[in-house]
């Protein structure tokens, strides 16, 4: 991947255009999670100190191109200032005569927040008319938003063609850590996938058999694979009309040398509710009024067997229903066992997507993972193969 990174650019007095996710969760007018918010700081602080005027871009729920109150930016600037330890200025609009007034006053090494970017219709059309008001503003765009990367709007993927472009930091660590997990990965590759439906991660399941070595299936998805090999799942949460999908996966996997490992056995319940009586049962004997809520000790055992062969990991999904326990038991297993092969060197872990940040937050592994993205529809994009608009324009203006 070609990209050029903050080091590639001079910033000195330049007006720095970052788009950035703030997208952060908000209660009543007051930021509730900061975690979006501490993953921009380095890029902010390097273009600072490299005395940039940073102008941050960046959008907030889903206002369609109207001015709607309740998604201003503006009960972000506190929380973001604070966590900087520096002043940030706000302008009630991101073009125009507000936005150009605020930039004009800033100072090298200054920092402002433009109002969110969806106020404007301009944004999702990716109207080249709105772009160009946003890069009047602007000598250099830096995007930082890898969360957003899989949307073509004006700020994501407009301004890379109209201002020298970069990423920034948090972008230039996720796609170093994506690359390093599937463009040129260390073999073995582990791919465990796991979660709800198949019917959401179809492109998903077809992209990685071609990819990786081994590919774990685990969750309610599986039981849908288990019913294509004629396993009679009982009560669960199964897509009975997927099979002939879900047998030409496992068709495309053996062409392609790609090991399929599916569950061995099963943890069953009568009811979807934590501490629900269970038992764990083997695949010919799942009760007709039960349903599977997680894989079982013999399958877990399988999981960390291949973790312990393979070289590079990428996940996505929970293994069992993990929100409910005992059903988080897998999930828990495998993603403690990983953590640990990546603490010993042995393993490169990446994950993300969706509820597998929660899952592996539940299991305290998220930390010692080598990567885990908290980008959901953009880590699911890239994990199914496509190009990503916002990045795919950073590397052909490189
Ligand atoms: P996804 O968003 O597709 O990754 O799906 C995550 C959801 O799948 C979580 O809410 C889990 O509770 C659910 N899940 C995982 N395994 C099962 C299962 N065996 N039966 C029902 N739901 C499950």
């Amino acid at each position: 991947m070609a990209y050029r990174s903050l080091d590639d650019m001079d910033l000195a007095g330049k007006r720095v255009l970052v788009r950035v996710d703030l997208n952060v969760p908000m209660e009543d007018g007051r930021v509730t999670d900061t975690t979006r918010i501490e993953r921009i700081l380095p890029t902010i602080r390097d273009i600072a100190a490299a005395n940039g005027k940073v102008i941050l871009l960046a959008h907030f729920g889903r206002p369609k191109g109207e001015r709607v109150a309740s998604m201003s930016l503006k009960p972000v600037v506190r929380p973001l200032s604070e966590l900087l330890g520096l002043a940030v200025d706000f302008a009630e609009d991101c073009i125009g005569a507000e936005a150009a007034a605020a930039v004009d006053k800033m100072v090298p090494g200054g920092i402002l927040l433009l109002e969110n970017t969806r106020y404007h219709k301009g944004e999702e059309k990716n109207d080249p008319d709105f772009a160009k008001a946003l890069a009047a503003n602007g000598d250099i765009y830096v995007n930082d938003a890898f969360s957003a990367a899989h949307r073509a709007h004006a700020s994501t993927e407009g301004l890379a063609h109209l201002l020298p472009s970069c990423a920034g930091r948090t972008m230039q660590a996720e796609l170093d850590a994506l690359g390093a997990a599937l463009a040129a990965p260390k073999r073995p590759v582990l791919a465990v996938v796991g979660g709800a439906k198949v019917s959401s991660k179809i492109d998903l399941l077809e992209n990685l058999v071609a990819k990786v070595d081994m590919l774990v299936i685990g969750g309610g998805m599986a039981n849908t694979f288990l019913a294509a090999k004629g396993t009679d799942v009982g009560k669960s949460l199964c897509e009975h009309d997927l099979a002939d999908t879900a047998r030409r996966i496992m068709e495309k996997a053996a062409r392609e040398g790609c090991e399929i490992v599916l569950p061995a056995d099963a943890v069953v319940a009568r009811e979807f509710k934590a501490g629900a009586e269970n038992e764990t049962v083997a695949l010919d004997a799942i009760p007709a009024d039960a349903m599977i809520l997680d894989v079982g000790a013999k399958s877990i055992e399988t999981v960390k067997a291949k973790i312990d062969i393979a070289a590079t990991l990428v996940w996505n999904g929970p293994l069992g229903a993990f929100e409910i326990a005992p059903f988080d038991a897998a999930t828990v297993a495998a993603a403690a066992h990983a953590a640990a092969r990546t603490r010993e060197g042995k393993l490169l872990s990446v994950a993300g997507g969706g509820d597998t940040v929660a899952a592996l937050n539940h299991a305290r592994a998220a930390q010692d993972f080598s990567y885990v993205s908290t980008a959901g529809g953009a880590f699911l994009e890239w994990l199914e193969g496509k190009t990503l608009p916002g990045v795919a324009a950073l590397e052909a203006e490189a």
